[in-house]
């Protein structure tokens, strides 16, 4: 990594809220962020996972993804699809996301920033619709994607597998959602009890939200980063960063994981009945992040869909990375993450220049 001579940090960030639509109406935000000065290379969008929001990117860490991305001279934009706990709650599937959110928001910040492509950086959930749509070619402006954890292959350890597959049918009569937010604010009796159950299993910490993060979305304890990656402002400001995530969601999950490939569950525009069917009808490059120790999406995950996207586009130009020493949600919140991970990501978005 090049020496900055003064690193962008959090109080140097201008922030702008862009309100856009989906494509069945929905409305959506798009967070931009931009430094000091302006930028110089075009837009890369990030995209979050289920159930929290693009502050994601922007942990109380000294150096964030987005001054990294910043300093580096991108022009950052941050979405909150469907999924994002800044919007009102929806029933929605990574259907819906793929056809509806991500081609709008990309042709958006199109739109917004005259740029001719895009980059994107997408994460989880947000990265297995994000995936979709580009496999179905809905998103022909982006030209690079750099995925975490999981994109077209989800890998799930046995007890997830075990867990999703009895749990599911069973919340579907018991609740539209979870929330790991219940840890400290439980609405209603369902989430009284899930809470219990919870913290007398998990007692790996002091915070409940984590422990009922681990218990929505893994098999660790934690599950989706290891303690040890983590500093303390950190531990502490996930508190407020986990929200709603609906059985829709699962119930789509344990189709997909029982597939072994992502499926549609809802009939959606553009979309394909199944994602590694045939080649993918996208030319953008795609770079996948797999942390070797992620125990909510396991690193063969991405090893799967790397493999796919070379079986069929045998150039090398697609890549994979295995991190050593990283799970799941630590490659952008880890303490370290500035060293280890960014120079990856920053190597990644400019291999064309
Ligand atoms: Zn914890």
């Amino acid at each position: 990594m090049t020496e900055i001579a003064t690193p962008t940090t959090r109080a140097d960030h201008r922030t702008e809220s862009h309100a856009f639509t989906a494509g069945d109406g929905l409305p959506l935000t798009l967070v931009r962020v931009r430094g000091r000065t302006e930028p110089w290379r075009g837009p890369v969008m990030l995209v979050h996972g289920a159930g929290v929001r693009a502050e994601l990117f922007r942990p109380p860490l000294p150096r964030t993804l987005v001054d990294a991305l910043i300093d580096d001279g991108w022009d950052v934009w941050l979405l909150n699809w469907r999924a994002s706990i800044d919007l009102p709650p929806v029933p929605w599937t990574l259907d819906d996301a793929a056809a509806y959110d991500h081609p709008a928001a990309v042709r958006y910040v199109v739109a917004a920033t005259g740029a001719g492509t895009i980059k994107a950086i997408v994460h989880c959930q947000g990265s297995t619709s994000f995936t979709m749509a580009a496999v179905a070619g809905l998103v022909p402006q982006v030209d690079t994607v750099i995925t975490n954890a999981v994109s077209l292959h989800p890998v799930i350890p046995r007890f997830s597998r075990l867990k999703i597959r009895t749990l599911t049918p069973a919340l579907t009569r018991l609740t539209p959602h979870l929330n790991p937010g219940w840890g400290d604010k439980p609405d209603g009796a369902f989430a009284r009890l899930t809470r219990a159950a919870v913290l007398g299993t998990h007692r790996e910490c002091d915070n409940a939200v984590c422990r009922m993060v681990s218990f929505t979305y893994g098999a660790g304890r934690p599950a989706l980063w290891s303690h040890a990656n983590l500093d303390d402002a950190t531990h502490e400001w996930i508190r407020g960063e986990f929200g709603e995530v609906p059985v829709s969601f699962f119930a789509q999950m344990e189709r997909c994981v029982r597939a072994g490939h992502l499926v549609s569950v809802r009939s959606r525009p553009g979309l394909l009945d199944d994602y590694t069917a045939e080649a993918p009808r996208t030319e953008a490059r795609f770079s996948f992040l797999a942390g070797e120790d992620n125990l909510c999406f396991l690193p063969d995950s991405q090893q799967l869909s790397w493999e796919f996207f070379r079986h069929h586009r045998p150039d090398g130009s697609d890549t994979l990375h295995r991190l050593p020493g990283y799970g799941h949600l630590d490659v952008f919140l880890g303490k370290d993450a500035a060293r280890d991970v960014h120079p990856i990501i920053l190597a990644e978005l400019g291999w064309d220049a």
